[in-house]
C-alpha cells in the first residue's frame, strides 16, 4: 500500500551560529544576526517520511507557514527528495500563537489532502528552536480529529491501515499501535537526515514563488521577460506553490494576532558575562570536579 505523507516544517533562526547581537535593544530578536535554517527535527521528520514513501510509494509534501523566504527551506526540502512543496504566507497569519498557527496549519493540510481527504500520516519535528513549545504537533492532530504519536523515533511497522511506532523519552521507550490516519511529532534520534542531493539540486535550483521571479530574472538574463520565466517554471514544474488565508478557507479571526489568546507582556534577555575563569586539571578528577560545578550552577 502506498501512502500520502505531508510534513509540516519551520524556518527557524540558527540559534547555534548567531554572528552579532542576537537582541536589539528594544527586546526583539534580530533577525540579521541569525541566519535562518530548517528546524533541525523537521529534517528528522521529513527523512522519516522519505523513508516511508521510499519503501511503500506513495507522496511526500512538505508545507510551511511563514515570510516569503521561508521558501528557502521549501528549495532544501525538495533538494532531499520531497515530492512537492507549498508555502502558506499571509501577512494575516503573522503574530500567531500556537493556536493559531495549527489552525492555518490544520486548514492547510486538509486542503493539501483534496481530492482524497486527509493524508495517511503528517510528520512534524517534537519542537521548534525559536518558540520552543511542542504545541503545534499535538494542536494540528486535534484540530484536524487525529489521533497523534509524539516522541516518535522508529516506525517498527507499517502495514495496510496499522502502523506501529517507538517513542523515545529521557527515561525510557514505548510501543504503540495505531490506526492511520494518523500525526507523528519526531525525535532527532529518529534518523540520520539524507544530505541534498546533487541531481535534485540541480534540478530544482529554480525552484521558485511568483514574488522572487524578478530576482530570479536578474540572474538568469537569457530569459526574455517574467512571463517567459513564469512560463518555464510553470512547464517544469518548479513554481512553488503559494497560498494565503483565502486559499485555505481560515476564518479571518483565528489567524494572526486576532486569532491569538498568548499575549507577550515583556520580555527579558540575561546575556551571561564570561569575565572569570576557573581551571580544572585536564585528568578524571578534574573532569568530574567540572561536571560537577556545572550540574550545581544548572547548566547541565
Ligand atoms: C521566544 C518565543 C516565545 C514564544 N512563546 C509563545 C507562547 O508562550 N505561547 C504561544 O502560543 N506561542 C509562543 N510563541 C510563538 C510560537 O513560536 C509560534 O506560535 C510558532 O509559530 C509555533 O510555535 P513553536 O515555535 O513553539 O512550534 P513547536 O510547537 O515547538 O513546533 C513543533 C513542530 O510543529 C511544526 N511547526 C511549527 N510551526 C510551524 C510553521 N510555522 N510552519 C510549519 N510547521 C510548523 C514543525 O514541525 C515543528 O517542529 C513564541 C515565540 C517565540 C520566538
Amino acid at each position: 500500500m502506498a501512502y500520502n505523507c505531508i510534513v509540516l516544517v519551520k524556518q527557524v533562526p540558527d540559534t547555534a551560529h548567531i554572528t552579532g547581537q542576537a537582541m536589539k535593544e528594544d527586546g526583539t530578536v534580530n533577525r540579521a544576526a541569525l541566519p535562518a535554517i530548517f528546524n533541525p527535527e523537521d529534517l528528522n521528520a521529513l527523512e522519516m517520511a522519505l523513508q516511508v514513501r521510499d519503501q511503500h510509494g506513495g507522496s511526500v509534501t512538505v508545507i510551511t507557514m511563514g515570510p516569503p523566504r521561508a521558501a528557502d527551506i521549501l528549495r532544501e526540502a525538495l533538494t532531499r527528495g520531497a515530492d512537492r512543496v507549498i508555502l502558506l504566507t499571509d501577512r494575516r497569519t503573522a503574530g500567531s500563537d500556537t493556536l493559531a498557527t495549527s489552525y492555518a496549519l490544520a486548514c492547510a493540510v486538509r486542503k493539501a489532502g483534496q481530492p482524497t481527504g486527509l493524508p495517511d500520516l503528517v510528520f512534524c519535528g517534537r519542537q521548534a528552536i525559536d518558540g520552543d513549545t511542542a504545541q503545534v504537533g499535538p494542536q494540528v492532530a486535534e484540530k484536524l480529529g487525529l489521533p497523534q504519536i509524539t516522541y516518535a523515533e522508529a516506525i517498527l511497522a507499517l502495514t495496510g491501515s496499522e502502523i506501529v511506532v517507538r517513542r523515545a523519552f529521557p527515561l525510557g521507550q514505548e510501543t504503540v499501535r495505531c490506526t492511520l490516519p494518523c500525526l507523528l511529532t519526531v525525535v532527532g534520534t529518529a534518523n540520520q537526515p539524507r544530505p541534498p542531493s546533487v541531481r535534485r539540486s540541480a534540478a530544482t535550483k529554480l525552484a521558485a514563488i511568483p514574488q522572487e521571479i524578478p530576482t530570479l530574472l536578474a540572474r538568469w538574463p537569457e530569459f526574455s521577460s517574467e512571463e517567459a520565466l513564469s512560463r518555464y517554471l510553470d512547464q517544469r514544474g518548479l513554481k512553488i506553490t503559494v497560498w494565503n488565508a483565502d486559499d485555505i478557507g481560515a476564518e479571518a479571526d483565528r489567524v494572526g494576532l486576532e486569532g491569538s489568546p498568548t499575549k507577550v507582556l515583556k520580555v527579558d534577555y540575561v546575556v551571561l558575562g564570561g569575565f572569570e575563569s576557573r581551571e580544572f586539571e585536564p585528568s578524571p578528577e578534574g573532569m568530574s570536579a567540572l561536571v560537577r560545578e556545572l550540574a550545581r550552577e544548572y547548566i547541565i
